[in-house]
């Protein structure tokens, strides 16, 4: 139904700013504000009249961050601007915010395709602003929490470059992991720090001009986004096959129903009424403060992937899950310190490791073997000293008891490397097994298989496998 049309996504994403106070006052902000209702408050961010906001200066730092890791442009000059509507959750009347002379401006997202391209999503803008409050309503009654309004939230808003839900998946996935790599924004979508608004509008399949869109406003989940995105793809084809047209509106998700529904439509659309704010100077950053932020900046994930493919020879992939966020890079990068071959520690931490974390739903910072362990049980199975079979028990027995792998190692029998030994049970094997010694003899490479089954049993899987083909082959030369 959909193939005759394709979908064009642009993308609205708020971030909550991880500063300790509000954007304009000293009132605590984040988990610090986790205060009961309205007692993160003061005249400032409950709109008295004559209270007079003052900008926070480390609001403007973490957005100027944000700004270089999404690569904007940072404007000297930007301007606030008070953007008018009543709600009962927003004491001023307006909420200040940046309108035509934003923070940042321009910048991209390097994101994967479906078919595993790599492609610029471009950002428009991103620009500072204030939070609402919060309204609740308990049976009859509707109460408003203020503890929210005045929070910091930069609001980032990109260009119509997405195709698909996977492509916008991709796109909030990258975005949130430099936000949290920055350390600009805890980005928990659950608690609200991080929401999305999805804009969205089909065209026929080689068309030149864009439809009509719709907006989605405030999901703040991935699922939620992926699934409000592939409703509205099967809905408004659905309307066009018809012969209908798509009306701009903004629509709501409806998590229980599985849909959207109309909030409200361009008839009804806000006059904002945008105008600069009086109160406020115009934010004027200096050349030197930009260099400083830049220069403290930490190498971003995309640095990382492209040093780990140059460095370590490891694929696109592997390097993208070795970057998946900060902790997990730590992780690799002190493996390898102690000794870890690079690919060998990508296949632990990728597979054994963090399936094991994410089975019992914690990060990589509390898992039980350092990196330190994983090393040493690297250069066991590198030195033949153990095999991976011997491996991979010791790693569920460091798991499980906490046990430091060096210690366990030590208790460990090994491999068995010893001639002697494995050439004597080589010729019990060869004994016991005349059928497949004399399939081997005879040409039959294959024949191998239960010879060295054989003697594997024998040594319980510790004989090493190497040296056992050689003795093998030598026997039976
Ligand atoms: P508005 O005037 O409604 O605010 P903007 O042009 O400012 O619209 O764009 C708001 C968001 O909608 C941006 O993220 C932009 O990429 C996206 N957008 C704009 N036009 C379209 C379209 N035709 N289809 C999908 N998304 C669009
Ligand atoms: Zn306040
Ligand atoms: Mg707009």
């Amino acid at each position: 139904m959909t193939k005759d049309f394709q979908s064009v996504i642009g993308l609205e994403i708020h971030v909550q700013l991880a500063s300790a106070s509000k954007m304009f006052c000293a009132c605590p902000s984040g988990a610090k504000a986790a205060l009961p209702p309205n007692a993160a408050l003061c005249p400032v961010c409950a709109g008295h009249p004559g209270a007079l906001p003052v900008t926070n200066a480390q609001a403007v730092r973490l957005a100027v961050k944000a700004g270089l890791g999404l690569n904007a442009q940072i404007n000297r000059t930007s301007v606030f601007a008070r953007k008018n509507y009543f709600y009962p959750d927003l004491p001023k009347g307006y909420q200040i915010t940046q309108d035509d002379k934003p923070i940042c401006q321009g910048g991209y997202i390097e994101v994967q395709t479906e078919d595993g391209q790599s492609k610029k999503i471009n950002i428009t803008r991103a620009h500072l602003e204030e939070d609402a409050g919060k309204s609740m309503h308990e049976g009859a009654a509707s109460l408003v929490d203020l503890n929210r309004a005045g929070v910091p939230l930069l609001e980032i808003v990109s260009e119509p470059d997405m195709r698909s839900a996977a492509e916008a998946y991709n796109y909030l996935t990258g975005l949130k992991s430099i936000m949290q790599w920055l350390e600009v924004s805890n980005a928990d979508m659950e608690k609200g720090e991080l929401r999305v608004d999805v804009n969205l509008s089909l065209m026929p399949k080689g068309a030149a001009e864009f439809g009509t869109k719709v907006e989605i406003k405030n999901l703040n989940s991935f699922k939620a986004v992926k699934d409000a995105i592939n409703y509205e793809i099967t809905r408004q084809s659905g309307v066009l096959k018809e012969g209908g047209i798509i009306l701009q509106e903004t629509r709501l998700w409806n998590e229980d129903k599985n849909a959207t529904e109309v909030m409200r439509s361009k008839e009804t659309a806000r006059e904002y009424r945008y105008f600069p704010e009086q109160d406020l100077p115009p934010l004027v950053l200096s050349a030197e403060f930009i260099e400083e932020v830049k220069a403290a900046l930490p190498p971003l994930p995309a640095q990382k992937r492209a040093q780990y493919a140059r460095d370590y020879n490891l694929s696109a992939y592997d390097a993208g899950v070795m970057t998946l966020n900060k902790d997990i890079c730590a992780y690799f990068e002190a493996a390898l310190k102690a000794g870890a071959q690079p690919k060998a520690a990508v296949n632990w931490i990728a597979t054994d490791i963090l399936g094991k974390l994410n089975a019992e739903n914690k990060e990589i910072t509390q898992s039980p073997l350092p990196p330190q362990g994983l090393a040493a049980l690297i250069k066991a199975v590198e030195s033949g000293k153990i095999s991976t079979k011997i491996a991979k028990e010791v790693f569920t027995n460091a798991w499980q008891s906490g046990k430091s792998v060096e210690e366990l190692l030590k208790n460990t029998g090994g491999q068995i490397s010893d001639e002697g030994q494995l050439e004597a049970w080589a010729k019990e094997a060869i004994a016991d097994n005349p059928k497949a010694a004399a399939e081997f003899k005879a040409g039959n490479a294959k024949a191998i298989g239960a010879l060295v089954g054989n003697v594997m049993k024998k040594s319980q899987g510790k004989a090493n496998p190497a040296v056992l083909n050689k003795i093998i082959n030598k026997l039976l030369a």
